[in-house]
């Protein structure tokens, strides 16, 4: 267990409301592709406390991120109006949805800003070599509302092993890919080697409560190929 007192050194426009914040990396903070952390925010003489996936990878050297949907809440108002140069807590790294140690074939569903523990390992996983096949499938309303977009275009381009496939609920005129929600019809259309993949899902819980029901009930997926990580608070 540790805690940090932090710098904010920058601030990302991610799409849509999405935005990145990065701290200074302490050197002694150690973490795993895909954990979170709290961080603590000072609103006048309270503390406000939240929990936060890294959507950086421990291998970016010098800081960590994490991304957040900008809401009006009492939170988001504090973390939004941090300066530059600010201080804040960070404390205790927690979290088992990571891909280290895992090979074979993986497919991650994120759903919304769930995308952000799917987005850490898979940085991670890219930069590190980690011989794993890697399908992403996103599901969001519309791809404005969609953080990371370019991100993973780029490292789908640049990289075999990530294939990523966009789920819209609300697509923008004249999209031709996959719409709805995620479903068994959609996993055993589009996932065809689904009975060789880890299944690593995150997002809102009753999105990620469904989802797991589904892998493990309707298509019969043994609870040990079955990860997940709910974002409690959406
Ligand atoms: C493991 C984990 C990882 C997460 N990773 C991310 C991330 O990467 N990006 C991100 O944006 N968010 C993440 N979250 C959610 C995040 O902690 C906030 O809850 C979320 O961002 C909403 O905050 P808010 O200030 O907009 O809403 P708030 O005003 O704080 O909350 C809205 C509603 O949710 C309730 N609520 C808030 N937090 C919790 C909680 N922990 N448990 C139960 N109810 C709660 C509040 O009482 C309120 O009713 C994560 C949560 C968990 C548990």
């Amino acid at each position: 267990m540790g805690e940090w007192e932090v710098r904010l050194t920058g601030r990302l426009e991610r799409g849509g409301d999405t935005v990145s914040f990065r701290f200074e990396r302490p050197p002694d903070l150690d973490y795993l592709p895909g954990q979170y952390f709290f961080l603590h925010l000072r609103k006048g003489d309270r503390v406000l406390v939240h929990h936060f996936s890294f959507s950086s990878s421990p291998l970016d050297k010098g800081y960590i991120e994490l991304t957040t949907r900008m809401r009006g809440s009492e939170y988001k108002k504090a973390l939004g109006s941090l300066p530059l140069g600010a201080k804040v807590r960070i404390g205790d790294v927690h979290g088992e949805f990571t891909l280290k140690g895992v090979s074979g074939k993986v497919a991650f569903i994120a759903g919304g800003i769930g995308v952000t523990a799917a987005y850490s390992n898979i940085k991670w996983a890219l930069q590190e070599g980690v011989k794993v096949d890697i399908l992403l499938l996103y599901a969001n309303r519309s791809l404005s509302s969609a953080a990371f977009l370019e991100e993973l275009q780029s490292l789908s381009e640049a990289h075999d092993n990530l294939k990523v496939v966009h789920i819209l609920s609300r697509p923008e005129p004249g999209w031709t890919g996959e719409t709805g929600h995620v479903n068994s019809e959609l996993i055993e259309r589009v996932v065809r080697d689904w009975r060789d993949r880890a299944f690593y899902v995150s997002g809102p819980p009753a999105m990620v409560a469904s989802v797991r029901e589904m892998l493990l009930g309707e298509l019969g997926l043994p609870e040990a190929r079955v990860k997940v990580e709910s974002f409690l608070g959406y």
